[in-house]
């Protein structure tokens, strides 16, 4: 059984001492909802914060996580983030390829770009949490699938996956994101199934044990028929994220699936 695993994207949002007292807030609705180690919570905040919420989290099951790096390990590149500095801020997952770094934000990260990133964030020790997903117009021009096959192939280029610590997927189409609209429950299970039998062509049978997320307009009210679905293993959470209730309410709706 694939432990689910719940990660808020916190984008460029919440100053510090909102980032602290979210997390207060967190950590407080995971213990009175009884959550304890059967999901897998992780927050992901701006780079800046890493370091003061890593200690606020000190003494808690939560992870922590960033948003991108450079994958280069040091030298000339003004304003970058390499792998090794965000493990030194004792993060554990570093988002890779997100949408808005592929599409919205002027960065045009295409895939050879994030396989860099992805195997420069394995070299530090970090989990990439690798997005993927179509958008509009390709999904309907019917792509979505030949899409994510692509996708995943390109960003897995050079790499051998041994265990679950190795990857996490997110599937996120970028229609979803931030939209309010999310995929349907069916159409997750979809792309999830097939992203697990492409991962089991270029990996084997470690694919059994990678979790694969679903992104894209996730809340507590849609949440539990998502997660049920049997290839998807937690979620990559933007909005939702950002206040404690929704964010638990959602660990709660993987809970049910695992608890
Ligand atoms: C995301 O940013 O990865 C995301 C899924 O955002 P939202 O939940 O707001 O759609």
């Amino acid at each position: 059984m694939r432990r689910p695993l719940i990660a808020g994207n916190w984008k460029m949002n919440l100053d510090l001492a909102r980032g602290r007292e979210l997390i207060a807030e967190i950590r407080a609705g995971l213990d009175t909802g009884g959550v304890r180690d059967q999901v897998e919570v992780a927050v992901c905040p701006p780079a800046v914060y890493l370091f003061p919420l890593g200690e606020a989290l000190k003494g808690s099951p939560i992870r922590l996580g960033a948003q991108d790096l450079h994958h280069e390990t040091s030298g000339a590149f003004t304003g970058e983030v390499s792998a090794e500095m965000l493990a030194e801020t004792g993060a554990k997952y570093v988002i890779i390829g997100h949408s808005e770094r592929r599409h919205t934000i002027g960065h045009l990260e295409d895939d050879r770009m994030v396989n860099l990133k992805a195997r420069a964030a394995r070299r530090a020790g970090l989990t990439p949490i690798l997005c993927l997903g179509e958008t509009l117009g390709e999904r309907n021009a019917r792509q979505t699938l030949d899409v994510l096959t692509f996708q995943l192939t390109a960003g897995l280029v050079g790499t051998k996956l041994r265990d679950s610590s190795d990857l996490v997927i997110a599937y996120e189409p970028v229609w979803a994101i931030g939209t309010g609209q999310n995929a349907t429950p069916q159409q997750a299970q979809e792309a999830h199934a097939h992203l697990r039998a492409r991962l089991h062509t270029l990996a084997g049978i470690v694919a059994d044990d990678i979790r694969i997320l679903y992104g894209g307009s996730v809340k507590p009210e849609n949440a539990g028929e998502i997660m049920m679905q049997p290839d998807v293993d937690g979620g990559l959470i933007g909005g939702a994220s950002l206040k404690a209730d929704s964010f638990v309410g959602i660990v709660r709706a993987a809970l049910a699936k695992v608890g």
